[in-house]
């Protein structure tokens, strides 16, 4: 369980059963803790190489502590560790995991297999408010942002799958159920943890951020001059059939999304990847191409095409095979650079959201 249970009443006073949670502290503020309990201050820092760097999943496990203090902080703290309900796991080594939050929601975390290093897709909501008419996060409506701890947890708990198999994450994508930047104080307070050398350490060079364009957002981010990899949703080149497959467009339209986003390469040097699902019938043809690399001409960005991943829900089909490869082709002859994102985990099939969908229709 994640943080523990009510307050109990006790003579008129509240004394609260909730354990503290290791993932929610800076390295400062576990310091100050283990001092207040009369321990000394360096065993923050043992504590944290324990959780992020060593995967330790229980208080056991730290060896150089002396066993009094691990019994100690077994009896009023946790990690903040999150339920595992199922890990599927693909012939391709792609892992799909469920878990269970604290207040019984769910939420998925994937745990993807490259060639260059194990990656982790996590979710930053449960549901999300952006009603993209392909996506199965969305079905449920919005239900509640994932803290930073939560986030926290889904790459410890994805790590650990990736060592089980000899491998260690290199790299995570913020692509799971939600839309980080309508998260955006815990997304960032996520972000710093994952590049602090105290916690995870990891160069947001390898951290890519997914989103379907929220502008004043992108702004913001791109002040905070990250190196992260900006990846935006964009399923359509003009603002008519976009606003259809995404209904955020209508308040953040394609002009000021593209110009925010030629802010965040001035600001970062990183460039941009833009997303492009090809729905049958729907946004992938040749026009289209064509009046996408018109609209990205000049740009120095990336674009990623995704075939749809059908959701039983609803009534959209993949691009059939050719319609992707004369998208990409018509792309390359205008100089745009492109790829086709490689179809991972496709017999444990469920698009993002679907396994947490289901699995909530049960409960
Ligand atoms: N909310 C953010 C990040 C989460 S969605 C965003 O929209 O970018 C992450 C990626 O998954 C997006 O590119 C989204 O378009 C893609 N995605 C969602 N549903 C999908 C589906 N049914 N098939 C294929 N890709 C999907
Ligand atoms: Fe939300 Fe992203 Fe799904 Fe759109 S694609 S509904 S923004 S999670």
């Amino acid at each position: 369980m994640q943080a523990g249970g009510a307050g109990q009443i006790n003579k008129g006073v509240i004394i609260s059963l909730r354990k503290a949670v290791i993932l929610k502290f800076t390295p400062k503020e576990l310091m100050q803790f283990l001092v207040n309990l009369g321990e000394p201050g360096y065993r923050a820092k043992q504590i944290l190489e324990w959780v992020y760097q060593k995967g330790a999943t229980s208080f056991k496990e730290m060896t150089n502590l002396p066993i009094s203090l691990r019994e100690r902080l077994e009896q009023t703290t946790e990690i903040g560790f999150l339920e595992k309900i199922t890990e599927q796991v693909s012939a391709d080594g792609t892992a799909k995991i469920l878990f269970n939050l604290s207040d019984g929601q769910g939420v998925e975390t994937v745990v993807l297999p490259y060639d260059i290093g194990y990656s982790a897709c996590i979710s930053t909501q449960v549901g999300c408010k952006m009603g993209c008419i392909f996506c199965a996060s969305g079905l449920p409506g919005y239900i509640r942002n994932l803290t930073a701890a939560e986030m926290m947890a889904q790459v410890l708990q994805a790590g650990g799958s990736a060592r089980n198999r000899d491998q260690e994450l290199k790299s995570l994508v913020l692509m799971g159920s939600g839309e980080p930047l309508d998260n955006w104080d815990a997304t960032i307070k996520f972000l710093e943890a994952v590049k602090d050398p105290g916690r995870l350490g990891m160069s947001l060079r390898h951290v890519t951020l997914s989103t379907s364009g929220l502008v004043p957002k992108i702004k913001e981010l791109a002040a905070l001059e990250f190196p992260l990899t900006l990846a935006v949703s964009l399923h359509a080149p003009n603002d008519d059939l976009r606003s259809k497959i995404m209904p955020i467009n209508t308040k953040y339209p394609l002009t000021p999304l593209l110009t925010a986003c030629d802010e965040y390469t001035k600001a970062t040097g990183r460039r941009v990847t833009y997303e492009y699902i090809l729905i049958a019938g729907l946004n992938d043809s040749v026009d289209l191409a064509l009046e996408l690399s018109a609209r990205l001409r000049g740009r120095n960005c990336h674009v990623n095409l995704i075939t749809l991943n059908a959701v039983p829900e609803l009534d959209l089909r993949p691009s059939p095979e050719v319609a992707v490869r004369t998208f990409r082709d018509t792309l390359r002859q205008k100089k745009i650079n492109v790829t086709v994102r490689r179809e991972l985990g496709a017999d444990i099939a469920a698009a993002c959201g679907q396994l947490r969908n289901n699995y909530m229709r049960e409960c």
